[in-house]
């Protein structure tokens, strides 16, 4: 870590500042550059509170040589990280479609609704039993109900599933569920993270509509050191001037760049559009995702949860079909 310090240069705040660096066991160095002052601390300074360095007085600006996600950093660890999650493998060259609707509604709707998205490409099976409502007057999904028929659709099916957890009190609710996504208002409840840190079942983890790429990595950080190896990362869409989220197509090569994990793009709540699905879907998997996730209703005018972003079985199928010849085309370069 470089630190650039401030002049005129206060000695004696430099050399505090340098004395507690030594007791917590970082070397540092003095650089004169042209009549500035850098200090160089050497050694992992990943866990350096950079709020304490900047109070210390003398210090300008900070440029950070390592990134402070060091597990989830390629930098690290460059080859693909593949996670498996009931025989299926997300990231690693290959693109995973996970598709089913919005939330679990009842065991016709979702056993129709898996049954199709499997006949039309789909490697996992989505489906929100516990939903994250902007309004408390919205339905909320069927809770432990849902989680069970998601199981029976597998059992039907062959598709392992995914569902979103809200709180770390339901956790033992997931023991048959394949993957637990973090939803992208829970991205920095970080009991939530730790509590999924000290499991080994996947975690698909969602991007905040308003996080940078360093808060989502520092997220993902969470489940890494809390001992979770097995993390998947979601672009949803950010805040943007349009009327709903806008998928951030460029965090999909970004992220890929900066980390090991797979990364997949959602571009129906990308977009919160049906017709927004197939063009944003195409550009996420050209930039590089390993995958999508998907909303697929058969009967998206009665969902109960996002109807207005759902494709139908029939749109999902032919739209696979051409995504997957965009991603074979781009993976031969
Ligand atoms: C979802 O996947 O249904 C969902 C609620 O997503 P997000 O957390 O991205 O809004
Ligand atoms: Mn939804």
């Amino acid at each position: 870590m470089l630190l650039i310090l401030k002049t005129p240069l206060d000695e004696e705040r430099l050399a505090r500042l340098r004395r507690r660096l030594a007791e917590a066991g970082f070397d540092s160095e003095i650089i004169d550059s042209g009549g500035f002052s850098l200090l160089l601390i050497q050694g992992d300074t990943a866990g350096l509170d950079t709020d304490m360095l900047l109070a210390s007085g003398v210090v300008a600006d900070i440029k950070r040589l390592d990134a402070p996600y060091k597990l989830a950093s390629r930098q690290y660890h460059p080859a693909d990280t593949v996670v498996k999650a009931g025989g299926v493998s997300i990231g690693g060259g290959g693109l995973c479609l996970i598709a089913g609707p919005c939330t679990v509604e009842n065991e016709q709707q979702l056993i129709t609704i898996a049954s199709s998205v499997k006949a039309g490409g789909a490697g996992l099976l989505r489906g929100g039993a516990f939903k994250p409502r902007t309004s408390p007057y919205s339905f909320q999904g069927l809770g432990e109900e849902g989680l069970k028929l998601l199981v029976h659709a597998k059992e039907i099916t062959g598709l392992p599933v995914v569902s979103e957890i809200m709180d770390s009190s339901q956790l033992p609710l997931f023991s048959d569920i394949d993957i637990i996504q973090v939803g992208a208002r829970n991205m920095q409840n970080f009991s939530l993270l730790k509590a999924l840190g000290r499991q080994e079942k996947p975690v698909l983890l969602k991007r905040g509509p308003g996080a940078t790429y360093e808060e989502l990595l520092l997220s993902a950080e969470y489940l890494l050191s809390w001992g979770n190896a097995n993390v998947i990362l979601c672009e949803r869409g950010v805040r943007s001037l349009g009327r709903r989220n806008s998928l951030d197509i460029a965090a999909i090569p970004l992220l890929r760049a900066l980390t090991h994990l797979p990364v997949l793009a959602d571009p129906s709540h990308g977009a919160g559009s049906s017709d927004l699905v197939f063009p944003l879907a195409a550009a996420a998997v050209a930039a590089g995702a390993d995958g999508l996730l998907v909303e697929v209703h058969n009967a998206p005018e009665t969902a109960l949860c996002d109807g207005q972003q759902a494709v139908t079985p029939e749109v999902f199928k032919e739209a696979a079909a051409k995504w997957q010849a965009i991603h074979d085309l781009v993976s031969e370069r």
